[in-house]
């Protein structure tokens, strides 16, 4: 094979595709810079951070959601890559099902690279300029070390908006945008048009 299959593993696994309307997806190309944050309120509200990187989307749960204030460290928890096609998900997972919640395309575009992000992943820092619909400039991921008493292989990294004409301390990004980035939706909007489409197919499995 030419391409190790084994990147979304992780994905798929925790994942039942009859179930869930997220995308099944495959690695993409390797060459595209996209990125994407949705706001997933899952058991717990957060914000998922996804950089495309070798054809999958990076991914890393941000519990308070990006800030503008290079003061803020926002704790930015790694999650399992996902698809490229998770880039386009908008909608609500089943309760029950791994993540259960409603998700919202909250910002997207694309980005570049400041220093080498497969060397960055692999040493803990990566520091890229985003060039989405609302967030843009430059900013950091920096792996924590790990805890002493920390049992699980949780990696624990920060988000940190970098220092440039994009920061800001009076502009927080999470209160000013509540809507989808793109169909404008709120999460209430969504989680009812969504509800819907379930029904009708947990109905029809249920006859078969
Ligand atoms: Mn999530």
């Amino acid at each position: 094979m030419a391409r190790p299959t084994n990147a979304l593993a992780s994905y798929s696994h925790k994942r039942n595709f009859t179930r869930t309307p997220e995308p099944k997806g495959r690695i993409g190309r390797k060459q595209g810079r996209s990125f994407v944050i949705q706001k997933h309120d899952a058991s717990r509200l957060h914000f998922d951070f996804r950089l495309e990187l070798d054809g999958v989307l990076k991914s890393w749960a941000v519990t308070k959601g990006p800030s503008l204030d290079p003061s803020e460290k926002r704790l930015a928890v790694r999650v399992e890559d996902h698809p490229l096609d998770y880039g386009d998900f908008e909608g609500t997972i089943p309760k029950g099902q791994y993540g259960g919640g409603t998700g919202m395309l909250w910002d997207k575009g694309g980005w570049e690279a400041e220093i080498d992000p497969h060397e960055g992943v692999g040493k803990g820092k990566l520091s890229f300029i985003l060039k989405g619909m609302r967030l843009k400039g430059g900013f950091t991921l920096v792996r924590m070390r790990k805890g002493s008493s920390g049992r699980t292989a949780r990696e624990n990294w920060l988000l940190i908006k970098q220092r440039d004409a994009e920061a800001s301390t009076e502009v927080d990004p999470v209160e000013a945008w509540q809507k989808s980035v793109e169909t404008r939706r709120s999460m209430e909007g969504i989680a009812k048009a969504n509800t819907r489409t379930w029904r009708s197919k947990t109905t029809r499995k249920k006859k078969t």
